[in-house]
């Protein structure tokens, strides 16, 4: 497989061109890890090369390679939730896709559907899929994209293959770990912008029992917030929508105070302090900050 500009590791440029290679891509592909833009190139140059027939696929010369590239390909169907955004893709977009996959495809021997940023669907837009993703037309093929395998209904995961993009891809377990504590970040930092004490309180419920990640989740979560800090001086700075959110709603003081409760429970953490007692000081620390 011709991965063009893109650089992955090499663990997942050697699973996808074995894959795409032998001609043996899965109907259903997920892609996860990796930044939104990553998420998105590798989606079309997957589209282009189950197209492309020139070889190493895809050649990204030819006409079929320019029209996906173009976005003007017409058995290519594009829909993007959006980041971290629940119900951000409507289950009538699913629901259309499903009746769209039974028609044949106009030129190509597929048609594709894309779903990126999927995390966008709730829990009725998954169960739309899963039942196009069980008993899928022959000539539907399916791209989905999102930040985590945390998204998706272990049902869904069944049913496709799933490649991580992330550098650090390491052990499945790792990654695994991985993810919760970024899931775990984000969630606690929305329920801070929403100043919603009993949303804190949820958010961090899911670092209970578990040191290593709590410790990567308040670390994700120091970043994020100085990402934010960054972009209350600089808005050409690039940003999260969340990030840009939690700039709006908190002063540069707020910031360093929340970000000091995290750095003190990181330390505190490191000196083997009670585990749950960690969560809660978690809670109440952050509730206050929020409170003035
Ligand atoms: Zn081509």
């Amino acid at each position: 497989m011709n991965f063009g500009k893109l650089t992955l590791n090499d663990e997942i440029e050697k699973k996808l061109s074995s894959a795409v290679d032998s001609g043996t891509l899965s109907h259903a592909v997920l892609l996860t890890g990796g930044t939104e833009k990553e998420r998105k190139e590798l989606s079309i140059l997957l589209a282009q090369a189950v197209f492309c027939s020139n070889e190493p696929k895809p050649c990204l010369k030819c006409d079929v390679c320019k029209k996906v590239k173009a976005g003007n390909h017409p058995d290519i169907f594009i829909v993007s939730g959006e980041a971290g955004k629940q119900r951000s893709i409507k289950i009538d977009t699913i629901r259309d896709i499903r009746q769209r996959a039974f028609i044949m495809p106009n030129e190509a021997p597929f048609q594709i559907f894309i779903i990126l940023e999927a995390s966008g669907m709730g829990e009725e837009a998954q169960n739309a899929l899963l039942k196009i993703l069980e008993e899928p037309p022959v000539t539907a093929r399916f791209i989905l994209a999102s930040r985590s395998r945390d998204d998706f209904r272990q049902t869904i995961l069944s049913r496709v293959t799933a490649y991580a993009i992330s550098e650090d891809s390491g052990t499945a377990a790792g990654e695994k770990e991985n993810a919760k504590a970024v899931k775990a970040a984000e969630d606690i930092f929305t329920a801070l912008v929403s100043k919603n004490e009993c949303r804190i309180m949820m958010s961090t419920g899911a670092l209970e029992k578990d040191k290593k990640t709590f410790k990567a989740a308040l670390e994700k979560l120091i970043l994020m917030m100085r990402n934010s800090a960054v972009y209350m001086y600089n808005s050409q700075s690039s940003g999260t929508d969340s990030e840009k959110r939690f700039a709006s709603v908190f002063s540069a003081g707020e910031i360093i105070e929340m970000q000091n409760v995290l750095k003190n429970l990181i330390a505190d953490a490191d000196k083997n302090a009670n585990d749950n007692l960690l969560v809660t000081r978690l809670t109440i620390e952050l509730s206050e900050c929020i409170r003035r």
